[in-house]
């Protein structure tokens, strides 16, 4: 399959006052998403997945937030060139940045490749859907302006928002009102509302579902599921749902502090073949309490400077060299493109090869 979009090595860096330094919230993360693909990015609340939408999408909270390595979209790479006017040491425990003027750089070098695709070529359904929205326009103009972004005229535009309004629940006079009129939930389909009326090429959908009651969430998975049965768009779809990972996904990264763990088809994860044990333990809490509150995962984001896994405190089968060697992340099937991040995989149930990678 054509890859429309990949990213390879990327790490990305937020400033925290409180311990004045940066910290490495994401590292190393590589993945592909071919056209017509659907790949789902799964892991807990605070496991990085929203820091690597955010990085793609220019928009890296706490700035000056850092980003470094290669974003291929439709074969060229976002952040060329921006490698030479930031130096960065990195030496695993502390980031040294030389000074901010070149950070700024690096952010506003970033957004000017940016500013040509965001919401055009590629748009996002953020979490928390308020934040996203401009609190001082009517919601159908910003809709209006998100169907007019990729050079579209106004014939038709009316009655195709207006069925997509519809598909969502929402009426049209709901439309007329501001941001603040709306529940969450509603403001919440509105920006899906924005997000799909572009029809760009890559729509990463965050956690779309947030906030939304049952009857509905199923009805927009359903609304995200006929997006990506067309050959031409491709979704990156964000969620601790297994059950909705399962429904859209072909591929599946599962992300464990801001690190990416395990790669595979959503096969895989269907016939219950996955290696990692975060990934086993992800899918074992959601078979055993069914409530979302999933693993007693810690909050914090950031990555561990220990040397070795960074799952080691919550992992049944751990050993002493875990806690010494951190894993590197092996493709043990390269047909079926299955990589893991574990010094232990090859105790798992499943037939494997070893590529030597
Ligand atoms: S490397 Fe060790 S601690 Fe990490 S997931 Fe594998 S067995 Fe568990």
């Amino acid at each position: 399959m054509e890859a429309l979009f990949a990213l390879k090595g990327l790490k990305t860096y937020c400033y925290d006052e409180a311990e004045k330094r940066f910290l490495r919230i994401v590292d190393d993360v590589a993945f592909e998403i071919g056209k017509g693909e659907t790949v789902a990015l799964f892991g807990e609340s605070g496991s990085g997945k929203t820091s690597i939408a955010y990085s793609i999408m220019g928009i890296v909270p706490h700035l000056p937030g850092i980003i470094r390595g290669k974003i291929y979209f439709k074969g060229k790479n976002l952040l060329e060139g921006l490698e030479e006017i930031c130096h960065i040491e990195d030496n695993g425990d502390e980031l040294i940045i030389e000074k901010d003027v070149n950070a700024w750089n690096r952010v506003f070098g970033y957004e000017a490749s940016m500013k040509q695709i965001r919401g055009r070529e590629i748009a996002i359904i953020l979490q928390g859907a308020v934040s996203g929205l401009n609190p001082f326009h009517k919601l159908r103009l910003q809709i209006e302006e998100a169907y007019l972004l990729n050079g579209r005229n106004r014939s038709g535009m009316k009655e195709t928002i207006d069925n997509l309004l519809l598909r969502l629940n929402l009426t049209r006079k709901q439309a007329e009102l501001y941001p603040h009129n709306l529940s969450g939930g509603m403001c919440q389909r509105m920006m899906i509302a924005m997000a799909m009326i572009a029809e760009p090429d890559l729509l990463i959908a965050d956690e779309p579902t947030t906030g939304i009651d049952p009857p509905l969430r199923m009805q927009i998975l359903k609304l995200l599921q006929e997006f990506s049965m067309n050959n031409d768009r491709s979704l990156l779809f964000i969620s601790h749902d297994l059950e909705a990972v399962k429904l859209l996904s072909q591929s599946v990264v599962v992300i464990c502090h801001g690190k990416v763990v395990e790669t595979c088809p959503t096969e895989i994860i269907k016939q219950g073949k996955s290696l990692h044990p975060y990934t086993n333990a992800l899918i074992e809490a959601h078979e055993i309490i069914h409530d979302n509150k999933g693993l007693d995962a810690s909050e914090e984001n950031s990555i561990s400077s220990s040397d070795g896994c960074s799952f080691y405190s919550q992992c049944r089968i751990r050993e002493e060299i875990c806690l010494k060697e951190e894993p590197e992340l092996v493709l043990v099937d390269p047909e079926l493109n299955h990589s893991v991040r574990c010094h232990k995989w090859v105790t798992a149930q499943y037939p494997v090869v070893i590529s030597g990678g």
